[in-house]
């Protein structure tokens, strides 16, 4: 298998890039191909602007998602973003690893997702008319792939919970899993989360290493999140409201877009 790791540290000798050494030798040690994007050592840019766009001319009005799907379509996309996406194309699973900050992926991680997710590529994929809202949520260019979250959390994993002052973990993540990652097509995994890592000791960061090694070993095997699928009829449509009566008891907000879980694989 091809895996993929985008990883976000500002910091190489930090916790993040210890634990992105024990998913590299685990990864290997299985006999799996890997690719790091160190995205601040290759001091990544973050921010969508005209450079991105070469033939807009500069009388021209910047409008991104045009722009973005005619330079994909052109093949005239900056060489990085390019390299970003051959290695997307490239991967069988896609790990994003990062601190959370803010409550959220660094500004630089969400830079590479604006940038190297070009329309044609990761979104405006598919017919989209009066009866289709193209080919996303668990269809398109990155459909057959697995993806997942490796975090790392100064707060306590109570503060997580669902009673937690931070808000449940499952919604803070939700954009990225449902929006950034099942948007484009990845079948994706529970994030693993390591809270409480500031004053992390030996003991404990054995522990995290280990239970990460463990998911390391289990990613062809481990149960994604069911995601309902957009075009698989539980949406009314042209509204994508998901039709009454199919939540799961209880199910309010983002949760009820999780349906039941079905057997390994989908
Ligand atoms: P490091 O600072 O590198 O290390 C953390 C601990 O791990 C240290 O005690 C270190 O000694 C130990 N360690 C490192 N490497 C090893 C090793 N090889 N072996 C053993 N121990 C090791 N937290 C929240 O909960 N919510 C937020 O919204 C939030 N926002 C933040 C915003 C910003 C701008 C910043 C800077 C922090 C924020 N935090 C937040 C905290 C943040 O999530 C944590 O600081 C971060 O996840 C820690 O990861 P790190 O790689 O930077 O750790």
């Amino acid at each position: 298998m091809n895996v993929l790791i985008v990883f976000t540290h500002p910091e190489r000798h930090s916790l993040n890039g210890a634990l992105l050494d024990v998913m590299v030798a685990e990864l290997k040690a299985q006999g799996h191909e890997v690719q790091v994007s160190d995205l601040y050592a290759m001091h990544w840019k973050a921010a969508v602007d005209r450079a991105d766009f070469p033939d807009i001319g500069p009388d021209e009005r910047l409008k991104v998602a045009s722009a973005s799907s005619r330079e994909f379509a052109a093949d005239g996309l900056t060489g990085d973003v390019k390299a970003e996406q051959d290695k997307l194309r490239w991967a069988d699973t896609v790990i994003l690893q990062f601190p959370l900050w803010w409550f959220a992926m660094p500004a630089i991680l969400k830079g590479w997702i604006d940038r190297v997710y070009a329309c044609g590529f990761a979104y405006g994929v598919g017919e989209h008319s009066d009866r289709r809202w193209g080919d996303r949520y668990g269809e398109g260019m990155m459909a057959g792939k697995r993806a997942m979250l490796v975090v790392t959390v100064g707060g306590w994993s109570e503060h997580y919970s669902e009673r937690g002052i931070n808000g449940q973990i499952d919604d803070l993540l939700f954009p990225i899993n449902h929006g950034i990652l099942f948007y484009p097509g990845f079948t994706v995994l529970p994030p693993y989360v390591a809270y409480r890592v500031d004053r992390l000791d030996e003991a404990r960061f054995r522990t995290v290493a280990d239970e990460l090694r463990e998911r390391m070993r289990t990613l062809e095997a481990t149960s994604p999140i069911p995601y309902r699928k957009q075009n698989d009829g539980e949406y009314q449509i042209p509204t994508m409201e998901l039709k009454p009566g199919l939540e799961t008891p209880g199910a309010v907000r983002f949760a009820l877009h999780v349906g039941e879980s079905k057997s390994q694989g989908e």
